[in-house]
This record gives structure tokens, sequence and C-alpha cells, in this order.
């Protein structure tokens, strides 16, 4: 079954899709809260965060994800906690709650398998997201585009309850998760969005207990054998174009099979390429069993997400990615090298 959602016509402030959010938080008492499909340390730190502030307030809660916690986030405290979508035992749990929210994404495609039981169901939708084009479906939109990650928005929510009800919410299990997830999402505290104000709330989390040599050494130091063999295949087939400022990387389906290895060992890959002199826009193919997935990475004021756009899908300026049903991997690599010249002119 497809689904398209439009996009929504008025973009509130996060400021004032902040007051409808918290108006729809206080409200709950039984609510699920969902992200998006290949989850990873923004998702799951934003949504475990988020878990454990409504839980203290007496809300009673059940994550729910389109796809599994990949291995190295699993330390994520109450990551055990996560459920992974199934329409026969799950559409029920999605009807009953009176909340549904949705973090780290902004429209229903985003917990890909998951649209038709949040769409049929009669709870309230909220988002709380920091990417740009949200979807026509919810209640309540708190999105802030220039946010360095949706954990940071969890964060302030933390903070204005806090202030709000003169309690202290932030405990080392939200601190540990929303870390993760500003730490992920800001590629270890170095693009753009990482200003002064994101490490002042990283100092808080330090203070409150988190060990970001404890964090770190889990999220990227765990990683098996089988990765490293992918990942030294995936640089052998790196080739750039456009005078050497496009770097295009491949993981086919034979690569992944002879090393043992799935869509999980493939996080940070894509980053490879950016690492290349003179490369501004860097780009993965993965051929998936069912779809080829791409990742898109650029420099500066490069949009990538535009480019991600043309296959249906978006991301940030710096780091967007879409998938394709009707490309091989090979179609999708020349696709990218046809659209990619005209961005690249720019440069
Ligand atoms: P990644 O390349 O790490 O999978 O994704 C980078 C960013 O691109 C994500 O944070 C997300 O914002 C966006 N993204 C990735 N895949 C998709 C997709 O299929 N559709 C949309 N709309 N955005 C995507
Ligand atoms: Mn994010």
């Amino acid at each position: 079954m497809n689904f398209t959602f439009p996009p929504l016509q008025h973009i509130p402030s996060f400021d004032a899709g902040l007051q409808d959010f918290l108006r729809i938080v206080d409200e709950s008492k039984e609510c699920c809260i969902c992200t998006h499909i290949n989850s990873d340390g923004d998702s799951l730190g934003s949504q475990l965060g988020l878990k454990l502030l409504l839980e203290q307030r007496g809300t009673k809660v059940w994550c729910m994800n389109p796809s599994h916690v990949p291995e190295n986030l699993r330390f994520l405290p109450e990551s055990a906690s996560i459920q992974v979508f199934e329409e026969s035992r799950h559409t029920e749990l999605l009807a009953k709650v009176d909340t549904i929210f949705v973090l780290d994404g902004n429209s229903p495609a985003r917990m890909r398998g998951m649209e038709a039981a949040i769409m049929a169901s009669p709870a309230r939708k909220a988002v709380l997201d920091h990417h740009q084009e949200p979807a026509e479906f919810a209640h309540a939109y708190a999105i802030d585009t220039d946010a360095c990650s949706t954990a940071e928005l969890v964060f302030r929510l933390v903070r204005v309850l806090e202030t709000r009800e003169g309690s202290k919410y932030l405990t080392k299990n939200i601190a540990e998760a929303l870390y993760t997830g500003i730490m992920t999402d800001t590629g270890n505290f170095r693009f753009p969005r990482t200003d002064s104000d994101v490490h002042r709330i990283i100092a808080e989390f330090l203070d409150a207990g988190v060990e970001p040599f404890t964090v770190y050494d889990n999220v990227f130091n765990q990683n098996p054998m089988n990765r490293a063999r992918l990942l030294g295949a995936t640089l052998a087939t790196m080739q750039t174009y456009h005078n050497g400022k496009l770097c295009i990387m491949l993981v086919t389906h034979e690569m992944m099979r002879s090393t043992e290895t799935n869509v999980d060992h493939i996080e940070g890959f894509v980053e490879q390429s950016l690492g290349i002199q003179g490369v501004e826009m860097g780009a993965l193919v993965v051929e998936l069993p069912d779809q080829v997935k791409m990742s898109l990475r650029s420099k500066g004021s490069l949009p990538v997400n535009k480019m991600a756009a043309h296959f249906g899908g978006g991301g940030h300026i710096n780091a967007a990615g879409c998938r394709s049903t009707t490309h091989s991997a090979a179609e999708a690599v020349q696709e990218i090298i046809r659209i990619s010249k005209e961005y690249l002119k720019k440069v």
C-alpha cells in the first residue's frame, strides 16, 4: 500500500508548536512513542529520553518502532523496552493509546510499515523533530530545523517542565540517552550546528553523570570484525567524478553476503567520502534486497536534501537520504552523477 502525505501548509514557530505539544503531553495518560526506520542514536536517544521524562510525570509509555535497535545502541537505558512493530500484534495498541508521539521524523512515511496503523488510530499525534518539510497528519508540530538533533529538543522540553513544575527531571539515564543523540547527530560535535549552546547542554549532561568515553566506546568501538571487512571492500569501490568534487561508494548485496553483514553495519561509511581532498559531495549507494538506499553528504551550503528529493527522499542540507525501488544500484550511481552536476557547478 502506498501512502502519500501532503506537506503541512502552515508550520508554527518552535515555541508555538512546543505549547501545542505540551498541552498534549499534559493530557496524555497512555502514549506510544515512535521514531523512524533504521533508528539511529538521535532517534533512539530522543525516544528513550522522552519516555523516561514522561514516566516520571505518571504517563504510561510504550515505545514502538518500525525497526530493531542496532546492537551498538542497546546500551541505552531501557532500550530493551522498545518493541518492533508487527501489524497483527500492535495495531490494537496504537489504536488504544490517547497519544502517538512521533520523534526525529515528521511524516508517517518515515515510520515505514506503521503508516496505516498510525493513521487509523484515533490517538492525537504530536511531532517533535528537526527535519524540514513536515507532512500534514498531526495535531502538534514542535519543529526546529536549526536544532542539532531531536535530543536537543527533548532537553528543552525537560527544562521547560522542570521550570514550570519546580521538579528535577534530568536523571543520569535521560542525560545519557540525550547525550548519545546529540553526539551522534552532530558527528561527534563537529557538524556546523554544534554551537556553544550545544556544548552548554552537554556540560549539563556531564554534570548529571554522563561519561563521554563510555558512551563513545559503546557506540563506536564495539564493531564486529565483519564490519571492518565490509568497510574495506566499500572503500575499494570509491570513485570521484566532476573534477574530484563528487565521491561515490557502493555496497552491493554480494559484499554484505560475503562479509556476513547487514545494513546496520553500514552506519558511518558515507562520511569517509568527505575525507578525500577536494570532495564537496559524498554518496553511498547500498543495494538492499527490495530497494536501493542512497546516503548523501556535503560540505558548506550544498543542499543534498534537494538532491535526495529527486528520489522522493529528504533530510538536512549536509546529510540526506533516499530510497528507490525503480533504480538498480548501478543506475542510482549514474543518476547521482547526473543530478549532482548542476549542484556542483555552483561550488
Ligand atoms: P543516512 O544517510 O544516515 O541514512 O540519513 C541521513 C539523513 O537523511 C537522515 O538523518 C534523514 O534525515 C535523512 N534520510 C535518510 N533516508 C531517508 C529517506 O528515505 N527519506 C527521507 N525523507 N529522509 C531520509
Ligand atoms: Mn536527528
